[in-house]
């Protein structure tokens, strides 16, 4: 079965988290974001959506994603942990608490509030749109959804359109804790992609970029993608994984995501160029690549989390110390309370001193 991006992640993010409350601090678990770049149509929104599990983004065979949509995962607690197995979307720019648990009107709401800003004939908006959905099957990570890139200047596009477009995903991309899958359809030259282009300008090294094939299913009869797949026609250290999304046909007669998967492993069963490349095919391999990552991430924050956990550890066994030692005796407690009721009234006095010297100098 599927297991959805960060299944295996979430145990332990979770205990990672009960940790630091106990600690008092602040500070949490900070995943990175993964954003999704390429050009459009290449099947950017179809993966994310695939990777999250539940349909809700616009998709199809021309621009749909016209400004940033900044997908902010949060994990709930589930009914067996005393939570509810409900799951809801929030805009930012609807009311709080403005609960959305029907997806497909989250998807409406996408398409509005994208013509809200960047009009209803295909023009482009570098401002996010900013959701949120709640969920007890979730990992909590930020997922960015960008607009493709395109060439020609269409309905009431600027001149510039592809410049703006690439300045507007490089401003997510070029952080270095961004992870980035670059998509590029099977069906187009991999030499002339312009997400693996744009994803080797921002990440040079490779280090933080997965290459994601779509579309395997539609490729030049005679033709596969085994070559690419295994690097040797553009190598990427992170390596790829193949995949195949819904059609337009699959959308307009609503298959779902669960649908889509079963579909996607019948197909690389049925075709012999994909024997023995199970490990880079299919959207559960995806999230698997991707949970190996968040997985290297944490780990890389376990040592700073060791050094704050034994840091307090020698500060509360000091304190412990400057109460005296412990003692059965009657007279051994009595020194020790008034030791107790020194440090107090020491605290105290210097307290008072402190708001008397505010006091005068106000
Ligand atoms: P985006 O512009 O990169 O976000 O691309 P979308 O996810 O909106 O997909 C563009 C079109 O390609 C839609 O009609 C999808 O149904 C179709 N599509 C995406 N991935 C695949 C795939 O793997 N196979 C097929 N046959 N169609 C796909
Ligand atoms: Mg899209």
């Amino acid at each position: 079965n599927a297991a959805p991006l960060g299944a295996s992640v979430i145990p332990i993010v979770n205990k990672l988290q009960d940790i630091f409350a106990q600690l008092g601090s602040q500070s949490s678990i900070e995943l990175p974001q993964v954003a999704v770049v390429g050009s459009q149509s290449s099947g950017k929104s179809s993966v994310l959506e695939a990777l999250v599990g539940r349909d809700f983004l616009p998709r199809g065979n021309d621009i749909c994603t016209r400004r940033p949509l900044v997908l902010q995962l949060l994990q709930t607690k589930s009914k067996s942990n005393g939570g509810s197995d409900d799951e809801w979307g929030e805009f930012l720019h609807l009311p709080k608490d403005h609960r959305i648990y029907d997806f497909s009107e989250i998807r409406r709401e996408i398409e509005a509030e994208t013509n809200r800003l960047a009009g209803d004939n295909k023009g482009v908006s570098d401002k996010q749109i900013r959701l949120k959905i709640f969920s007890p099957n979730v990992l909590d990570i930020t997922l960015v959804d960008l607009p493709g890139i395109t060439k020609v200047p269409v309905g009431d596009q600027p001149t510039d359109i592809e410049a703006r477009i690439r300045t507007m995903i490089l401003s997510y991309i070029k952080q270095a804790s961004c992870l980035i899958l670059a998509v590029t359809p099977a069906n187009s030259d991999l030499a002339n992609s312009d997400a693996l282009q744009i994803a080797g300008n921002a990440d040079p090294d490779g280090h933080r970029t997965i290459g994601v094939i779509t579309k395997l299913d539609i490729m030049d009869k005679g033709t596969d993608a085994r070559n690419l797949l295994l690097g040797k026609v553009v190598p990427l250290r992170l390596g790829y994984v193949g995949v195949v999304n819904r059609c337009q046909e699959d959308i307009l007669l609503n298959r779902s995501v669960k649908e889509a998967l079963s579909a996607e492993e019948k197909f690389f069963r049925s075709r012999p160029a994909y024997h023995g490349l199970s490990d880079r095919l299919g959207i559960p391999q995806l999230a698997k690549k991707l949970n190996q990552i968040l997985v290297q991430h944490i780990k890389a924050l376990l040592p700073d989390l060791k050094s704050r956990i034994s840091n307090a550890l020698v500060a509360t066994a000091k304190e412990h110390q400057s109460y005296g030692e412990i003692t059965e005796s009657r007279a051994g407690q009595g020194a020790l309370l008034l030791n107790f009721l020194s440090k107090y009234c020491e605290a105290y006095s210097s307290l008072l001193e402190g708001k008397s010297e505010e006091m005068s100098t106000s």
